[in-house]
């Protein structure tokens, strides 16, 4: 099993440039499809476990994308603006690392900056990095909350992130509608009470 790439070896390409699936990954998803009772063989899932192996790359592609590099262009010149920068509702798809099952879901990121600021798309960057990984939401939530609070250096930072897990909707106790909220605060929004209100007012809670 050791030979086969790492993400971050740099994948191989096939001759119509898509990702060069190892055989023995695609026969890991046969077996799979064997296992849940259907035949990899019949015409319809000959090529799933090609198709399956790049989707997996494609979820994962965070292995491969550091987050800290987003927040490493910051803006200095910010016009006295001291208030919460926020960016709110930021769809994101993730993967659970207990079922590898859909986790999808609403992020706000929030920050009070200090001295500097970010292009507003790299916080979502910093989002899509982490949860394009195998993920719990809480470390999720946490990863980047502490990422920005280490690159950024703000005087406070709150990650409230809503989600559903598709292994409890489609599979378990199956129960659809079902979301989980997560939030992380640090500094000022850990610290003082109004603060924390005055973000979680505006994430719309
Ligand atoms: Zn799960």
């Amino acid at each position: 099993m050791n030979d086969l790439p790492s993400p971050d070896d740099g994948d191989l390409y096939d001759d119509d440039g898509k990702i060069a699936v190892p055989e023995e990954v695609a026969e890991a998803i046969r077996t799979l499809i064997r296992w849940s009772g259907d035949d990899p063989a019949r015409e319809g899932l000959i090529d799933t476990p090609r198709r399956v192996a790049r989707a997996w790359k494609e979820y994962c592609q965070g292995y491969t994308d550091d987050p800290a590099q987003h927040l490493a262009r910051v803006f200095e010149e910010v016009g006295g603006y001291e208030d919460i920068v926020l960016l709110k509702d930021i769809p994101f798809q993730s993967h659970c690392e207990h079922h590898m099952a859909p986790i999808i879901g609403k992020a706000h990121i929030a920050y009070l900056p200090q001295d500097r600021v970010v292009g507003i798309s790299k916080l979502a960057r910093v989002l899509h990095a982490f949860a394009r990984r195998l993920q719990v939401q809480e470390r999720l939530t946490a990863e980047v909350a502490d990422c920005i609070w280490q690159h950024l250096a703000p005087r406070g930072v709150a990650v409230v992130i809503d989600a559903t897990h598709a292994c409890m909707t489609a599979r378990g106790v199956r129960t659809p509608g079902v979301t989980m909220t997560t939030s992380r605060m640090m500094g000022i929004f850990r610290e003082d009470p109004r603060s924390r209100a005055e973000v979680l007012k505006l994430m719309g809670y």
